[in-house]
């Protein structure tokens, strides 16, 4: 499908230059200039080695200058970005809510990656895109803002009950996707008298909720900690003793919130039909 091989290749585009934000705002450097370089050879890239996906391969992952390797990271997060364009696209369909989730998922690839090589979700990021969701709600999927709470007071076909209904939802989302998070840090802080959480997660679950409402927010909590324990307690067999490894939880949250967006109503749909 035409439309489909569009989203893929502009995923890619767009991948290439999120990649360059994951290196240059945790440094606190310009996305913008200077032009990308070999961070061993500091040579510049030349727009033909420059190529998403594609120049990786051509190149043998390895600096055409200097011939050390070039990391991984960056075909991975081109080709997530292409990925999850085709699946935004699928679910959304040309609409104001495919571009909407576009951005979300790009912020989102950034945080992922940014908690995970350097455990920093930078509040240039997080803060920006609660604010963004919450003033362009309007135009999230009524799929994703439904809500049996708020369904009953707002009637959707109106649009200005729309801007009530999908305003109160993201409110509701940042309240509950912050607060949650903040209450378990506190409680972890006076139960263990340790810092579990950063200050970072629950700005990262402000901006979650902020796209995707109170359940889907709740749920993103869930399916995170759940993702978490997994990943930690297989951790914790493999690990060297005496080593301490702190896990990027907000990389966790961030892959639950995607999971969330695409496929999060699907899923409580399918488990409260248990319950009827
Ligand atoms: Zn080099």
């Amino acid at each position: 499908m035409p439309e489909l091989t569009i989203a893929f290749l502009f995923g890619l585009i767009v991948g290439s230059f999120l990649n360059v934000v994951i290196v240059r705002v945790p440094a606190r450097q310009s996305v913008i200039f200077p032009r990308s370089h070999c961070p061993h050879c500091s040579t510049a890239i030349a727009v033909y080695d420059n190529i998403p996906l594609l120049s990786y391969f051509f190149l043998g992952g390895k600096c055409r200058h200097c011939t050390r390797p070039i990391s991984l990271r960056y075909p991975v997060v081109e080709f997530s970005t292409g990925s999850l364009f085709v699946a935004a696209y699928w679910k959304f369909g040309l609409s104001p809510a495919l571009f909407l989730n576009a951005l979300f998922f790009s912020a989102l690839l950034v945080l992922i990656f940014t908690d995970l090589y350097h455990r920093i979700l930078p509040d240039v990021i997080t803060l920006p895109l609660t604010l963004l969701g919450f003033s362009l709600s309007y135009f999230q999927d009524p799929s994703i803002m439904e809500s049996q709470l708020l369904e009953n007071w707002f009637d959707l076909h109106s649009p200005w009950r729309r801007i009530a209904s999908h305003s109160a939802q993201s409110l509701l989302g940042i309240l509950v996707g912050a607060g949650v998070l903040w209450l378990v840090a506190a409680l972890y802080l006076k139960l263990r008298n340790i810092e579990g959480m950063g200050f970072g997660d629950i700005k990262l679950m402000a901006a979650v909720g902020a796209f995707l409402g109170w359940s889907l927010a709740w749920l993103t909590i869930f399916l995170g900690s759940l993702l978490g324990a997994i990943v930690g307690s297989a951790y914790m067999m493999y690990r060297k003793k005496g080593r301490r490894y702190e896990l990027p939880f907000g990389t966790f949250l961030g892959a639950a919130a995607i999971a969330s967006a695409l496929w999060g109503n699907d899923l409580i749909r399918w488990y409260a039909a248990f319950y009827r």
